[in-house]
C-alpha cells in the first residue's frame, strides 16, 4: 500500500532539470501522498524562486538564504534582500545557510559572514533555519549556540557522535534519500537510537534519488523507500507512522498545517 502524509522539507524543484514537466511533476506528487513540500533557495535568484512557487501551488511552502557555496558572490545588500523576501507570504523558514568545507579554496570566514547574519535574522524574524552543513559540524554546533534558533541540519551525513550532539540541543536532522544506499550504516544507527521528535523527511531534490532510482533525478515520492528504511532500522513504527511523525514535527517545526 501506498504511504501517504509524506512531507519533503527540503527541496530545489526550481531546478531546470524538471524543464517543462515541472507542473505535471508537483501535481503527481501531491497525487502520490506528498502533503507539503518546502522549496529552498540557496541564492537571491533561486530564493525569489522559491517564493514564486510556493505562491502557486497550496502544498508548497518557501524557504528563503544563501549558502555557502554562493557567499564569495553575494551582491551588495543581499541581507536586505533576503529579509525582504523572508516576510513574503508562506516563507516558513530562513534556508539554505550553512558552512561547507569540502573545497580546497574555502575560506570560513567569508561564509561565517554570511551563515551567522542569517542566524541572527532568523531569530530576528522568529523563524526556523534549514541548515547545510558539509565538513563544518564544529563551526556549525558553535553558531547555532551563539545565536539558538529552532534548526534542521539538512541532507544529515556526519556520522553517529556529530548526530548525538545535534539531537542533544534539539536540532532536528533532515533525513533522506541518502540512508537508502549500502554506506548509510553510521546514519542507520542514529535514526535507530535518536528521539523521533527530531526527525524531518526530506529529498534535496533534484540530487540525490533513493537508491532503487539511481541516475534519475529525485522527486519528493522516493520518500516511500526513505520511511520502508526508516521503519525497518527502527523496528518499533510502521513506515506510514513514520510519515506520520515526521509530518508532525515538521509542523511544529515550521508553524503551519500541511
Ligand atoms: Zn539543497
Amino acid at each position: 500500500m501506498a504511504i501517504t502524509h509524506l512531507t519533503d522539507l527540503h527541496t530545489h524543484y526550481d531546478e531546470s532539470v524538471y524543464g517543462s514537466r515541472r507542473k505535471q511533476i508537483l501535481l503527481e506528487q501531491h497525487a502520490a501522498g506528498v502533503c507539503g513540500i518546502v522549496n529552498s533557495g540557496s541564492d537571491i535568484p533561486s530564493s525569489r524562486r522559491s517564493v514564486e512557487l510556493a505562491s502557486k501551488y497550496d502544498f508548497i511552502w518557501a524557504s528563503v538564504g544563501v549558502f555557502p557555496l554562493s557567499a564569495y558572490t553575494v551582491p551588495g545588500g543581499w541581507l536586505d534582500a533576503i529579509r525582504k523576501l523572508a516576510q513574503q507570504p508562506r516563507v516558513v523558514a530562513i534556508g539554505e545557510i550553512g558552512l561547507d568545507y569540502r573545497l580546497p579554496e574555502t575560506d570560513a570566514e567569508k561564509q561565517k559572514a554570511v551563515f551567522h547574519p542569517q542566524l541572527e535574522l532568523a531569530r530576528e524574524l522568529g523563524l526556523p533555519v534549514i541548515i547545510h552543513d558539509c565538513l563544518a559540524d564544529e563551526d556549525v554546533l558553535a553558531a547555532l549556540q551563539n545565536c539558538p534558533v529552532p534548526a534542521m541540519i539538512h541532507r544529515f551525513f556526519s556520522g553517529l557522535a556529530y548526530g548525538r550532539k545535534f539531537v542533544e540541543m534539539g536540532v532536528h536532522l533532515g533525513i533522506g534519500p541518502a540512508i537508502t544506499y549500502p554506506d548509510a550504516g553510521e546514519l542507520i544507527a542514529l535514526v535507530k537510537e535518536m528521539p523521533i521528535e527530531l526527525l524531518l523527511l526530506e529529498t534535496d531534490c533534484p540530487f540525490l534519488p533513493t537508491l532503487r532510482f539511481e541516475g534519475k533525478p529525485a522527486t519528493s515520492d522516493m520518500l516511500e523507500d526513505v520511511v520502508r528504511t526508516i521503519a525497518l532500522a527502527r523496528g518499533d513504527i510502521t513506515p506510514q507512522e513514520v510519515a506520520e511523525v515526521a509530518k508532525q514535527n515538521a509542523e511544529r517545526f515550521l508553524s503551519i498545517q500541511f
